[in-house]
């Protein structure tokens, strides 16, 4: 195990940590080498730490308001940035050399310890817009000075989406046009539900999918699940499509053999 570099999540309340709970498993059921490192605010009831400290390595608070006067002031200048800034934090562990973050809201499917072959800033196009970046999956290096330049930025130019993704395309603004080797695959950042805009695509390359997002307003955590069938309920599922249903499957999956146990 490399010890020096680690996969990093966020979740700044208890509903988060199911998602963070989910991919930290999903993350050792894959034989992840590097430390795994979740950010928890405040806000994260003390039950759920000690959960979340049976999946991660390492359980570390960051409260915006009592951190270096900067990031107050920041924070002060754009309320609306709060939880923007808080996914900036992940600068802050220069206690590694290279990390990757993955928002709490993705599933690791396949062993993905290649990507720390990669620089910072490595990411996926996003499906909404390819020029831009996902900010769900990206390869980082901590430094206490990247972090403060972001923190400016943040303070200067604000978010064009009013949250993380904005504010790091803006500052990492060269990343579609200088170094092919910084872009992703879309198979590390496969939208769950982006796979019914091209089907073909997905059919032809779906099954190599490596780490799944479920980016948008529903979470897996809204659905309902039957343990008995393994499926989510149709009424739950909404619209959601038969792909989309195989991830939600499969991540709750992994909730209900693995994390409902800790939680008893
Ligand atoms: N997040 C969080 N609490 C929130 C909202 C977001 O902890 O109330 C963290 C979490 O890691 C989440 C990430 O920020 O995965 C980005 O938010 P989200 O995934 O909801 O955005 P989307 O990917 O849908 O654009
Ligand atoms: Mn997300």
């Amino acid at each position: 195990p490399v010890s020096d570099q680690a996969f990093v999540t966020l979740a700044t309340n208890d509903v988060y940590c199911q998602g963070a709970l989910v991919l930290g498993q999903s993350l050792r059921e894959h034989r992840a080498t590097r430390r795994l490192v979740v950010l928890v605010t405040p806000q994260v009831s003390n039950p759920l730490r000690v959960i979340l400290s049976r999946v991660f390595d390492e359980v570390i608070e960051v409260n915006l308001i009592d951190s270096a006067d900067y990031v107050h002031l920041a924070f002060l200048k754009r309320p609306d940035l709060g939880i923007t800034l808080t996914k900036l934090h992940c600068w802050t562990l220069t206690h590694y050399s290279k990390c990757v973050f993955l928002d709490a809201d993705t599933l690791v499917l396949s062993n993905i310890d290649e990507l720390f072959d990669r620089r910072e800033f490595s990411a996926a196009p996003d499906p909404g817009w390819p020029d831009c970046f996902n900010s769900g999956v990206f390869v980082f290096q901590p430094s206490l000075e990247t972090h403060s330049l972001l923190l400016q930025h943040a303070t200067d130019h604000g978010s064009f989406d009013g949250a993380d993704q904005g504010l790091l395309n803006s500052f990492f603004s060269n990343w579609s046009t200088a170094d092919i080797q910084k872009h992703l695959p879309f198979i590390y950042n496969l939208s769950s539900n982006t796979t019914y805009t091209y089907s073909p695509a997905f059919k032809q390359f779906g099954s190599s999918a490596k780490v799944v997002h479920f980016l948008g307003s529903s979470k897996p955590w809204n659905y309902k699940y039957n343990p008995q069938t393994g499926s989510v309920s149709e009424e739950g599922s909404g619209r959601a499509d038969q792909h989309q249903t195989s991830f939600l499957n499969q991540w709750w999956g992994i909730y209900h053999r693995r994390i409902l146990p800790l939680c008893e």
